[in-house]
């Protein structure tokens, strides 16, 4: 099981713990080179298609955002078969038009985080890996593409503000972000990306507004109760938005990031951001190539090993 190629990775955030429903159920504790990922990997089925499921906090919400072992957690998915990880995260709307309750597929990041390891590289090897589009386009779309047919309200695009965390933005700050054009806010995902980005999968994100962070003066009133029913229904869409996005998700050892199921593409052309969509082929898996600055010969030998699952000198 373990040493299936091409499957499906799945980070789950606040309110989602974990998936039902999955077949063939299999737990299993990783560790890497990196350290401990958040929690055990959960191995399941879906319709005979294999996925991957970890926590990004922890089972029971254990684990700070800038706690969150972000190099062990992708390293664990890639060393695990994964080559494309859908990633679940409760945010805050910067937005009028992005109500608690809706989906957003973002597809920028804006990193504003201050003190956390943001990357795989350094002691003794250097890269740069290209962030200009940080979101894999082909299962960004099938995650559109998922949320239309299942009628659930979504944003196709938006720039999700990553912040350092835990406390949630003073007002000055929520009005600053808002005022820059961003649509959502959260304490994770573009270190996520990053990492992915790294690693080399394909990586999107569902980001699921539950509340509209504290610039909205006419929501200031807003209780716990009414959010956590948010976060609640929230979980069970984006579940399944995932059990749908799986059926359109190529698999296999013969199939390569560009293989993404075509058709997906043919029964949306009347949507209006038809370019996004005709998006089918995508470059992730190769995104160390020209990265990688230093020369094999000065990389000391651990960090080779280290870093040997990215197979940077092939
Ligand atoms: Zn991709």
């Amino acid at each position: 099981m373990i040493n299936s190629r091409n499957i499906l990775g799945i980070i789950g955030g606040s309110g989602l713990y974990n998936i039902e429903g999955l077949n063939n159920i299999k737990e299993v504790a990783a560790d890497t080179p990196f350290g401990a990922p958040s929690d055990n990997l959960i191995f399941g089925e879906i319709d005979g298609k294999q996925l991957v499921f970890i926590p990004r906090h922890g089972r029971g919400h254990k684990i700070l955002p800038s706690e969150i072992n972000y190099a062990a957690n992708i390293y664990a998915l890639k060393a695990a078969g994964v080559s494309k990880v859908i990633s679940v995260s409760a945010v805050g709307s910067l937005k009028k038009e992005i109500i608690p309750g809706d989906m957003v597929i973002v597809d920028q990041f804006f990193d504003f985080t201050k003190n956390r390891k943001n990357t795989f590289f350094g002691d003794g090897i250097v890269a740069h890996v290209s962030m200009a589009e940080p979101v894999c386009p082909c299962l960004r779309n099938i995650v559109i593409d998922s949320c239309k047919s299942l009628g659930i309200r979504y944003h196709s695009e938006g720039t999700y503000i990553c912040i350092e965390g835990p406390q949630f933005s003073s007002k000055a700050e929520s009005l600053f972000f808002k005022n820059s054009g961003f649509d959502v806010i959260g304490m994770t995902n573009a270190t996520e990306a990053k990492f992915a980005r790294e690693a080399g999968l394909c990586y999107t994100t569902i980001a699921m507004a539950t509340d509209y962070d504290c610039w909205h003066e006419e929501e200031e009133n807003v209780n716990a109760d009414i959010i956590i029913k948010i976060l609640n229904e929230n979980a069970e869409k984006a579940k399944n938005i995932i059990k749908e996005a799986i059926k359109h998700i190529a698999y296999g050892d013969d199939v390569g990031n560009d293989s993404i199921n075509n058709n997906i593409n043919d029964s949306i052309n009347d949507d209006i951001n038809v370019n996004i969509h005709n998006v089918y082929s995508c470059s992730c898996s190769s995104s160390l190539e020209h990265a990688v600055v230093t020369a094999k010969k000065d990389v000391p030998e651990q960090i080779l090993e280290k870093l040997a699952i990215f197979e940077i000198y092939k």
